[in-house]
This record gives C-alpha cells, structure tokens and sequence, in this order.
C-alpha cells in the first residue's frame, strides 16, 4: 500500500515543525490526530467490513517508521489504533464489540491497554484487579498505573481475574470499557487518580485509573478462544503486534536521528573541515545505519509473519534489539552535534528522551529476551521462586 506510506511521509513532515511544542507543552496532539483519522491511518487495521483499510502489520509498521522519524508522539497514537487493544477486540471479540470498537478508532480514538498495576509490572499475571459476577455484569475493583493516554482514551481494555458467582476463579480476560465525560459517558467507580510526568514522550497522557465497584455489562466482556483459563495467553497473541509496533516507532525514532546527523556532519566545521571527513565519526554513522537497517528487518520479519498476530519470539527479538540499539543510535547521533545536541535548537535531546521508552514499556528488554531464552532452549523458564504458578502459564 504505497499510497498509505506516501500519506504517512507528507503527514510526518507537517508534524515534524510542532514535536517540540507538544513535547514543551505537555499536550496530547489532538490535530495530528484529525490528521491521522482523515488519512484513514487511524484504525487502518481494521479489516474493510468494519469500515478500516485491512492493512497488514506490514504496511503498518512503514506507515510507523514515515511518522516517528518526525514525532514520536504521534507514531505512538498510530501503533495504539492499529495494534495492540484494537487488535485484539477486532480478533476475539463479537460483532456487537467490534460495532462499537471500529467507528471510534477510524474517528480518531487511540485505545488505553490497562494491564499493569503498582505491584504488578513485568509479573503481570500477578494483577489482582477483580471481576466478580453479579447477575447479567461483572464488578470491577483494582488499580491500574502507567496506562498510556489514560485521561484522553475514550476505549479501553482492562485486564481483570474473573471470578464467577459462587467465587470461584476462572482466569484473566478484558473488559471494554467506555469513558468519555464530554459525551456523557462518566462511568461511576472510573476515576483518572493521576498523571505521572514522565522524562520522554511528554505530550502523552500515562495515568494511574483506579476502579471501585465499576459495573461492565456481560456483553463488554471478551471471551477469548481457549475461555477465561488461557485468556491472558491469547489476549498476549494480540498484544505481540504493539510490540512490533512499538520497535518499530523506536527505530523510526533511531532513522530520524541518523538523517539528522548525516546533515549536520556536512554543515558542521571544526579544524577547518566539516565533521564529515572525520573517520571517527564515520565509523559511528556506519555502524548507526547497520543497527537501523537490522532492526527494520527484523521488524518486517515479525510483521510479515503475522497470523493472524505476529509469532510471539519473532516480535520479542525484534522489539528488545530495536529498542535497545535505538537508544544507542539517538544517543550517538546526538553525540555528533555536541553542545547543540544537548540543546533543544535541535529535535535529538527530545528524541533521545522519547526512545528511552522503549525497552520498558510493554515488555521490557529483560522479559523479551527471557521469553526467546525459552523459545530457544525448547524449555519453560518459570521466573518464580516455585516454578510455574498457576497464574504465570
Ligand atoms: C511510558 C510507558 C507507557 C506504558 N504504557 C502502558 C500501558 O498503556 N498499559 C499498561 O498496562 N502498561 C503500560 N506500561 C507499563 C509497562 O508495561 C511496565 O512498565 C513494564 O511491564 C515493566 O513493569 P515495571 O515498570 O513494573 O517494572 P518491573 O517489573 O518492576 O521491573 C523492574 C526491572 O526489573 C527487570 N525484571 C523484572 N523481572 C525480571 C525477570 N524475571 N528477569 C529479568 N529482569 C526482570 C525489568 O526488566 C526492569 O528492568 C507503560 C510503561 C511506560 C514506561
């Protein structure tokens, strides 16, 4: 679909002069997001029955790469309506769920994933959010933190243990929820507690949301395909798609980073020569463009294996190595300018604050890699002290 990523390159150059003024400023880009919805790359995902593109992850994460490169605010908004929480309601949930998902993703809403919790992050099985049954709903009860575009979301995704009436427990699943206080829609026991101030991404809402007694309707339920007992591994299957997504906005950030300092090495002179006839400094822009060049291939590779999610190993190697060699690649491109780059007269400090996300947020660096540990070893490698528990498998 090479219009969809000529469309992605004339957006990312409209929004590339305002990155910083979001960043400063702290506000969520709401006309990047009219932007993004009237070019249909809000939700684009979303098969042509409901209204979406039918994209593939493919074309997806090209579209990605085109608009971190300019404002990783926005390539984040891109990945959370294609990927992740919407991908998994499109994939798992009924007609009546996707009826209600699809025509707020195309309209411009970026879906919240709620998972983690204060005392549980990388352990996510270990939630202890509730739902317990009560009659035709489920109750829900518990803390979830750092969920991204808390406060603006208006779909969301919450991970709770199901409980049925007589309380017993019947596993991990997610309850749609909406909120959307300036259309009347203020579900009572739903706060916003608060805000967290983050070092990177800063225009980007990462909210603590706590949840008293919320009552979710039976039919905002999604009933994964192995039932409640295997729902957090299948809802996982989904989620392997963000992870794809969110490499490739890190290596997005990273080829941004490197178009800078390729200019900047001709422009800049010192000893009366340009920084480009440094062979110091070229063999650091060498070895940026083979880690951004790995890194995209590795993330075509996952994307391309999609089916209909990307496979679980190939999306956990290409997000830890993209995410951690993005890092590298914005720290040494900023390296280049020196003082400059330090500065905000130049795009890398943001950069640089924004790409550091990307080994923690939805899966970190440490637990990808122990899942392709696994994966490579033929064995389980439980993280508890016991073994497996019941709530990790
Ligand atoms: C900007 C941002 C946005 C986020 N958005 C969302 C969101 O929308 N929804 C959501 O649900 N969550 C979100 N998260 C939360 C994110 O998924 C968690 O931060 C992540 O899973 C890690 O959990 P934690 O921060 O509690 O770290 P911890 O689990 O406490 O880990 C601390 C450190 O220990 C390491 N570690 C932990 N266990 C092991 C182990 N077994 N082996 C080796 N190392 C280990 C980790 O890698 C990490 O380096 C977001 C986080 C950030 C920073």
């Amino acid at each position: 679909m090479t219009d969809l990523i000529d469309t992605a390159r004339a957006l990312a150059e409209r929004f590339a002069p305002r990155a910083r003024e979001w960043d400063q400023t702290r506000s969520y880009c709401w006309p990047n997001v009219a932007d993004l919805a009237q070019a249909g790359l809000m939700g684009m995902t979303i098969p042509k029955d409901w209204g979406g593109k039918g994209a593939s992850y493919l074309d997806t994460v090209q579209v990605i790469e085109e608009i971190a490169r300019a404002c990783t605010l926005s390539a984040r908004i891109v990945v959370e309506a294609n990927m992740g929480a919407i991908s998994a309601v499109m994939a798992y949930g009924t007609d009546a769920q996707r009826a209600l998902a699809a025509p707020l993703v195309l309209a411009g809403d970026k879906p919240a994933i709620c998972i983690t919790e204060p005392e549980a992050g990388s352990a996510a099985t270990e939630m202890t959010t509730t739902a317990r049954r009560k009659g035709d709903r489920y109750i829900l009860n518990g803390i979830k933190h750092w969920i991204t575009g808390g406060g603006v979301s208006k779909l969301h995704l919450v991970f709770a243990r199901v409980f049925d009436e007589s309380g017993s427990e019947e596993g991990i699943t997610g309850f749609i929820v909406l909120r959307d206080p300036e259309n009347g829609i203020d579900p009572k026991g739903f706060e916003v507690a608060r805000l967290e101030r983050t070092m990177g991404l800063c225009g980007m809402p990462e909210a603590e949301l706590r949840f008293t007694d919320l009552e979710v309707p039976d039919d905002m339920v999604l009933r994964p395909p192995s039932g409640f007992r295997r729902g957090f591994a299948d809802l996982m299957t989904a989620y392997n798609s963000q992870r794809v997504g969110a490499g490739t906005i890190a290596m997005g950030v990273a080829a941004g980073a490197l178009e800078h300092a390729k200019r900047y090495l001709k422009e800049r002179h010192q000893f009366g020569r340009p920084l480009a006839e440094f062979q110091g400094l070229q063999w650091m822009l060498a070895d940026m463009d083979a880690g951004v060049h790995a890194s995209r291939l590795l993330l075509h590779e996952a994307a391309r294996s999609a089916a209909p999610f990307p496979d679980m190993f190939l999306a956990a190697r290409a997000k830890a190595f993209a995410s951690e060699t993005a890092i590298k690649v914005v720290s040494d491109a900023l390296q280049m300018f020196g003082a400059r780059g330090y500065g905000d007269a130049e795009p890398l400090e943001r950069m640089y604050r924004d790409v550091r996300m990307f080994t923690i947020g939805g899966g970190t660096a440490q637990i990808l890699k122990t899942q392709m540990a696994g994966h490579l070893l033929g064995m389980r490698v439980p993280q508890s002290r016991g073994g497996y528990s019941d709530r990790e498998r």
